[in-house]
């Protein structure tokens, strides 16, 4: 068994359920703590010096060269009964990354850090990519009053664990980095199918979440003809289809319906109102500033056909982040190196790098996840995989902190 993959199964400890229980290290939980303070010992280990920001973003730092650091990062928050490799795997090859090069003797011209970001899951407090929001110097002083399912405000949480809310813009270090690299599983089936080692991500994803009502008339589902209905439903369900058409016609873009309802809800009843989720997103900008203007004309012609009032308003937008190309030439570079098979793909995940990426170079590197299953205990990638990755990773940071 290699260091990386003894890492893993280490680290996979801290929080875990057992075997089908998964991995919990939710954000500011005593398992995340733990899994920082493992950390730490590793980084002592190989003589690179542990810290913690105001923000809870866990750091290694090499002190090599001079001027600003080259920043390898992801996060060791989980989801819920979460896998072992979603974040875990991108902190973990780093300090892999870190130790190989150390040991080998590499000077690298400039610092090299690693750091484990802050929730970025976002799932106790709908925070997500808080520790790299905090680091790049958003203002996050709106979510101090944010609660978890427990009632706990995340100014509390912040303080069971010893940090204070209001400390949190000291954590804005950006102008310390001159670049972000992130290594990560997939989470979708792209690599396992075409079975190349590692994807290259050209661009992070975009999204626009829309919340839709439609209005018609509930009425006695035996006595109104059917040519004088105004089924909302009716005006649901094509919303669903139609949007998976365009969807399905579009290259690289998804749509989804994740909830739907019905009002008033009756078996005998012409149902009067449908109020409906709508995710869609492209990863290429081109197309990403179309989608929320085609969404909306396809909605409003349903709901004119179906004689439906139509009410949209927008749940979430995130602008899809395009990553740096020298970056992404020193991944191919790398790659070709190690004699690894690469693709260029998009990522259809939100991450950490997209945060970063609009104000320093950054670059990610996907591994193939088993069954693009991802969020699940059955999250899986080989150690063989992991290995690739991680010496793919060391080969960039060569040939971007090298002499
Ligand atoms: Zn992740």
């Amino acid at each position: 068994m290699d260091e990386l993959e003894r890492d893993l199964l280490d680290l996979a400890a801290i929080g875990g359920a057992g075997e089908s229980g998964g991995v919990t290290r939710v954000a500011w939980s005593e398992g995340l703590l733990a899994a920082y303070a493992w950390l730490a010992r590793q980084g002592a280990a190989i003589g690179v010096d542990p810290a913690i920001d105001t923000a809870g973003n866990a750091f290694l730092r090499w002190p090599a060269g001079d001027g600003p650091a080259l920043l390898i990062g992801s996060h060791l928050d989980t989801v819920p009964h979460g896998g072992r490799f979603d974040g875990a795997l991108g902190v973990l090859s780093g300090l892999d990354v870190i130790r190989t090069l150390r040991r080998d003797g590499f000077a690298p011209r400039c610092p090299v850090w690693l750091t484990a970001f802050m929730d970025e899951e976002g799932t106790r407090f709908g925070t997500a990519l808080f520790g790299s929001r905090a680091f790049a110097g958003a203002d996050l002083s709106g979510l101090a009053e944010r609660r978890d399912a427990a009632g706990v405000t995340l100014r509390e949480a912040m303080q069971a664990r010893g940090f204070d809310f209001d400390a949190i813009p000291a954590a804005a270090q950006l102008d310390r980095v001159r670049g972000y690299l992130e290594l990560h599983i997939e989470q979708g089936p792209v690599l396992e199918h075409s079975g190349d080692d590692v994807g290259i991500v050209t661009s992070i994803v975009g999204l626009v979440g829309l919340h839709v009502r439609l209005e018609g008339q509930a009425n006695h589902a035996g006595t109104t003809p059917m040519t004088l209905r105004r089924d909302a439903l009716a005006g649901g369900a094509r919303a669903v289809l139609e949007l998976r058409e365009l969807a399905r016609r579009t290259a690289g873009v998804t749509a989804n319906v994740g909830v739907i309802s019905v009002e008033p809800g009756g078996k005998n009843v012409v149902p009067g109102a449908c109020e409906l989720t709508v995710d869609i997103r492209s990863a290429d900008p081109g197309v990403y500033g179309t989608l929320d203007a085609t969404a909306r004309g396809l909605l409003e012609r349903i709901a004119r056909e179906e004689a439906l009032e139509l009410t949209v308003s927008e749940l979430y937008r995130l602008e899809p982040v395009p990553l740096d190309t020298t970056i992404i030439d020193a991944f191919e570079r790398a790659a070709e190196l190690e004699g690894a098979t690469a693709r260029r793909m998009p990522s259809g995940a939100g991450h950490d790098a997209q945060i970063l990426a609009p104000h320093v170079p950054a670059g990610m590197l996907f591994v193939p996840s088993r069954g693009g299953i991802s969020h699940n205990p059955a999250e899986y990638t080989t150690p063989g995989q992991c290995a690739i990755g991680s010496r793919v990773l060391a080969r960039a940071v060569t040939l971007l902190a090298g002499a």
